[in-house]
């Protein structure tokens, strides 16, 4: 297919498959087949810039695109889809810590996160609460000093090698306009807090195993009583909701690229396997069942990289793209869903055997429908905009 990337951003995209395909595809069946990311692949993400590729380069970022970083994504996702959901944990953090840290916690921590030299989490999620943070239970409350955090999290990215961590908490709130209850019920604020993970009082749980994007290491984590200071408090209220969606499109950006990588190798195995597979005296390529199958793969998968090129361009002009990334995010996960499924259908049962690439895909596709915002939560996002526009 022809690319309006332009030259500059093709050879980058050459030199991230060259790469991705030295230091990471070696270690695709490993990670799969349960073991995490390892120290020499973390190095390699570094090394390439990953972690803050489209940040200033004044604040330790590498000074590109959201859009150059889309196709690293998707390159990297080419060989194993997770290895960007490893990296951009930390893009996420540093990128809050720059929206609304201290002068002193950014210089702390951002070049850090964006080296990889440290690593970073989010945490929001709950067992009780996923998509409505409104309802979490860990609170925080003001101890003179600072703050004390007590409650639990669940399904955290990386806080297990955590060097700092933001933790989504509620404070005593006064019912104003931001606060994370009903319109009705004066409620207590939600607010973002910096976190030690060395500190006392910071519990890391169970490790999650998942059915895709294995090499992801998913916790439980328990605050009991963790002090933090007072300028720990990064954001409350309105503001704190504000940075949370803000940052969450950092991610969707990611997700759609990886999700884009993800299907490019979809495509290709099934393209190969109905090349190999001969029935009837011919091979399965032949097969005008099978041309349907490829075509509606290559529109799916042309649809949902332009989609996602679009939406980082419009991180690239400055706008927190919100609707935009939710719009993207829900086509492109689920193009990724069919993507993965039209494969194994050309691959027939060869397609669901444990070590097939395709039956990995299907199972990474099905988690990354998930992750950031399910597909229900992105339509809610889409049809506020609509809301907002007038039109209903
Ligand atoms: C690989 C992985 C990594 C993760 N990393 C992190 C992390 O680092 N930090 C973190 O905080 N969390 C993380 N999570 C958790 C993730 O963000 C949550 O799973 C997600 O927010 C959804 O929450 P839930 O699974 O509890 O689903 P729920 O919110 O309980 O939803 C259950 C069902 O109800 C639907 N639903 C919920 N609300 C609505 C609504 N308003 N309208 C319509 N339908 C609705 C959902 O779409 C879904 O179908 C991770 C998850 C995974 C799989």
């Amino acid at each position: 297919m022809h690319s309006t990337l332009g030259p500059e951003l093709e050879a980058f995209r050459a030199s991230c498959r060259m790469a991705a395909e030295r230091h990471f595809r070696p270690l695709v069946e490993r990670i799969d087949g349960g073991e995490v990311i390892p120290a020499e692949a973390r190095e390699h993400l570094g090394a390439m810039g990953a972690y803050g590729l489209p940040f200033p380069a004044e604040v330790g970022g590498g000074g590109g695109t959201f859009l150059a970083w889309a196709v690293l994504h998707e390159e990297l996702a080419r060989v194993l889809p997770v290895l960007g959901l490893y990296f951009q944990v930390n893009s996420i953090a540093a990128g809050a810590i720059l929206e609304v840290g201290t002068a002193e916690q950014q210089a702390r921590w951002v070049p850090e996160l964006f080296s990889g030299r440290s690593q970073g989490f989010l945490a929001f999620t709950e067992p009780d609460t996923g998509s409505d943070i409104g309802m979490m239970q860990t609170r925080a409350r003001p101890t003179g000093d600072g703050w004390s955090i007590s409650g639990p999290k669940t399904w955290i990215s990386n806080a297990i090698t955590a060097d700092v961590g933001l933790v989504f908490a509620l404070v005593p709130g006064d019912g104003a306009a931001g606060s994370a209850g009903s319109d009705e019920t004066p409620a207590d604020d939600l607010a973002i807090f910096l976190v030690d993970p060395r500190q006392p009082g910071f519990h890391v749980g169970s490790h999650l195993p998942i059915m895709g994007l294995r090499g992801t290491e998913l916790n439980e984590l328990r605050f009991d009583d963790l002090r933090v200071p007072t300028d720990a408090l990064m954001a409350r209220g309105r503001r704190a909701f504000d940075v949370l969606r803000k940052v969450m499109s950092i991610g969707k950006v990611g997700i759609c690229a990886m999700c884009v990588g993800l299907m490019q190798t979809a495509l290709e195995e099934a393209v190969g396997y109905a090349r190999r597979r001969f029935q009837r005296g011919h091979p399965i390529l032949d097969f005008q069942a099978i041309h349907h199958l490829i075509a509606e793969m290559v529109a799916s998968i042309e649809a949902s990289r332009q989609l996602t090129y679009w939406a980082a361009t419009c991180r690239d002009q400055g706008i927190d793209a919100v609707t935009e990334l939710a719009t993207a995010k829900l086509f492109v996960t689920n193009a990724a869903l069919s993507v993965a499924r039209q494969a194994v259908s050309v691959h027939g049962v060869y397609g669901i055997a444990q070590g097939a690439t395709v039956e990995r895909l299907l199972r990474d596709a099905q988690v990354f429908e998930l992750l950031e915002g399910t597909s229900e939560v992105q339509r809610e996002l889409v049809m506020r905009a609509v809301r907002d526009l007038g039109l209903c």
